[in-house]
Order: C-alpha cells, then sequence, then structure tokens
C-alpha cells in the first residue's frame, strides 16, 4: 500500500543522511562507552575508475560518522594468493571491525574465492556464503548493503509491501536474490517475481508490479508502457551514457526511464540521488554492527 499524501519522489539525499546521522549519534554513544571508534578495511584492486571513486565515497562518509578507515591499494597485476594474504592477515587484525574487497576484481582473481576467504563476521558487504545463507533463513548478520538500503527507503517512505506484487528485475547474488529474500520475509510479506536477461516476456511481468525494482545495468530499458499506474518503482542501476556536454564526457542514469516513468509512479527514486545513497549509508550501519559483534566476542 502506498500513501497518497507522500511526496512522489523517494530522496537518496535526504533518507542516507538520515541514516549516516542516526549512525554517528549511535557511534558517539558506542565510543562514550569506552569503545573505540569502528574500523573499516577496505581493498581495492587496479585503478578501476569507478571502484576508486565508491571507495572513496566510502571514507568520506565514513569519516563523517566517525568510523576509522584504512584502503589498501593493489596493483592490478597482483596475484590472487598475494590479495588472499592480505585477507588472511586483516581477518585475524583484531584492529579491524570491517572488512571488504571491493569488486569488481581484475580476471586473473576468482571473485568467489575470496569473498569466501573474509572472516563472515567482518564481511559488512554481506556476501560470504555463511552471511547469505543466515539472510536466506531468516537471521540475518549482515544485510548487503544495497537491498538492506532498499528495504529502508520503502520503510522509511511509509510503502507498506504487506501484499505487494514486487517484481525484482536482475538476479545478481548482491542486488536482486538477496532483495528477493527480503521481501519475502514475514516482515514484508510481498509476493516475489525476480526476472532476468531469459525472462521471456520483461514487460507483461513488470505492468503487474505495485513494486517494480530494477536492478539489470541496462540504461534507462524500462519505460512508462512497462509501468502500471500506481507503481512504487526503485531504479538501482547505475549506467554511464555518453553525453559530450557534460565536462566527462557522460552521465549516469538508472535502468528506468525517470521522465516516462514518472508521471504513473507512485513513488520513484531518481539516479542520480536513489539507492546509492543508501547503500553507502547502510554500509556504515554494517560497520557499527562489525564493531558491535567484535566487542561481544563472536
Ligand atoms: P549483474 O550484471 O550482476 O546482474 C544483472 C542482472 O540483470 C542479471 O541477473 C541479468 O539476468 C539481468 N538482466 C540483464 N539484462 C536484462 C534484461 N534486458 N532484461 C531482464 N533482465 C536483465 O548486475 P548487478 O551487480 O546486480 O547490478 C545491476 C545494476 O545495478 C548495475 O547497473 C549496477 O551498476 C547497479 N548497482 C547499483 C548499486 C547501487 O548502490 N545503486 C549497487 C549495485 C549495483
Amino acid at each position: 500500500m502506498t500513501d497518497a499524501t507522500a511526496p512522489k519522489l523517494i530522496d537518496g539525499r535526504e533518507l542516507a543522511q538520515a541514516v549516516r546521522d542516526e549512525v554517528r549519534a549511535a557511534i558517539n554513544d558506542w565510543t562514550d562507552e569506552g569503545h573505540r571508534p569502528p574500523f573499516l578495511s577496505a581493498v581495492l584492486v587496479g585503478d578501476n575508475a569507478a571502484s576508486e571513486a565508491y571507495v572513496r565515497g566510502k571514507e568520506k562518509d565514513a569519516a563523517e560518522v566517525g568510523i576509522d578507515t584504512n584502503t589498501h591499494h593493489l596493483d592490478a597485476d597482483t596475484s590472487q594468493s598475494a590479495l588472499l594474504d592480505l585477507v588472511h592477515n586483516l581477518n585475524a587484525d583484531p584492529s579491524v571491525d570491517g572488512l571488504l574487497v571491493q569488486l569488481p576484481l581484475p580476471d586473473h582473481i576468482d571473485e568467489q574465492t575470496v569473498i569466501d576467504a573474509v572472516d563472515p563476521s567482518k564481511d559488512v558487504d554481506g556476501f560470504h556464503p555463511e552471511n547469505l545463507g543466515r539472510l536466506l533463513r531468516g537471521t540475518p548478520r549482515y544485510i548487503p548493503a544495497t537491498p538492506y538500503g532498499i528495504m529502508e527507503m520503502l520503510s522509511r517512505s511509509n510503502v507498506d509491501t504487506e501484499g505487494m506484487d514486487a517484481v525484482v528485475v536482475g538476479r545478481s547474488n548482491i542486488v536482486g536474490k538477496p532483495l528477493a529474500n527480503l521481501l519475502l520475509r514475514r516482515t514484508a510479506n510481498a509476493t516475489v517475481t525476480v526476472c532476468h536477461s531469459r525472462t521471456r516476456d520483461l514487460a507483461a511481468h513488470t505492468r503487474r508490479a505495485d513494486l517494480l525494482v530494477a536492478a539489470a545495468g541496462q540504461a534507462a530499458f524500462i519505460d512508462g508502457d512497462m509501468v502500471t499506474e500506481g507503481a512504487v518503482v526503485i531504479d538501482v542501476g547505475i549506467n554511464r551514457v555518453e553525453d559530450a556536454s557534460t565536462e566527462r564526457g557522460y552521465r549516469l542514469v538508472g535502468d528506468v526511464d525517470f521522465d516516462d516513468v514518472r508521471p504513473k509512479a507512485a513513488r520513484i527514486t531518481p539516479v542520480p540521488g536513489g539507492v546509492g545513497l543508501m547503500t553507502r549509508a547502510m554500509l556504515l550501519k554494517n560497520t557499527l554492527q562489525a564493531a558491535r559483534l567484535r566487542a561481544e566476542g563472536s
């Protein structure tokens, strides 16, 4: 159910700021109790411009809320075993609460092996199989930041997902699959359909959606014809499209054709200024959670 009086735009900037303010207040209480500030260690391999920008954003957000960070920047030709050695050292380092390895990794490194090597109690991305299993079972330790952020955006915007037909476009391990699980939980109670690149008639599914989440990585490919009147539309996609009028030569767009879909949607998230900012904010929440878990000795 959607609240007809609520503003149409779900503003990621405002909501993410609210989350950061809450995390900062909780960290102040935490340090007032005599604990050291939470510590997040990030590992970045190579010089993927988008990954570097993501890590810089995470460092900036962390500093704002009182989380200490350290980024290990390794050369693109770093061997898998050297990367695993670093991960094992950070796993064993008691000063490190949260640990993440920025994806994607260079082709010669097997991402799954690296994800599996992260200590699940420090795995603030929530990608380790133990944490994904806990999520599936309904007893999560860390919820991956993007689906976690989407659930927060919905609840903070008073979107009641109970009984909704939710259609998630995209079945990745970091967005589509965990989000589908969160929407299925008894706390959300949506009826969930997950679509993907082999879905036969995508529009037939998306048109049925009360809640449509686009996470396919295809620029502006959900248009107004694919959306029913009054739907809540969450755009996860971050796609670069060429734009000679900008200084960088490109601009960022979502998976949703915003101008076409906005008139029909009851609520909609923009790109930029939507899910991406909430994703960053939820990582901070997970890092505080990591510090608490470490203090409890679990
Ligand atoms: P991915 O490439 O791992 O998965 C994409 C999924 O979309 C696949 O399951 C594929 O089957 C499906 N898909 C692709 N084309 C499709 C089509 N035409 N019709 C239906 N399904 C299709 O991607 P991902 O890592 O889940 O990321 C998806 C998008 O979300 C990307 O644009 C990525 O940059 C963005 N992203 C944003 C955030 C954020 O914080 N906002 C976080 C993670 C990813």
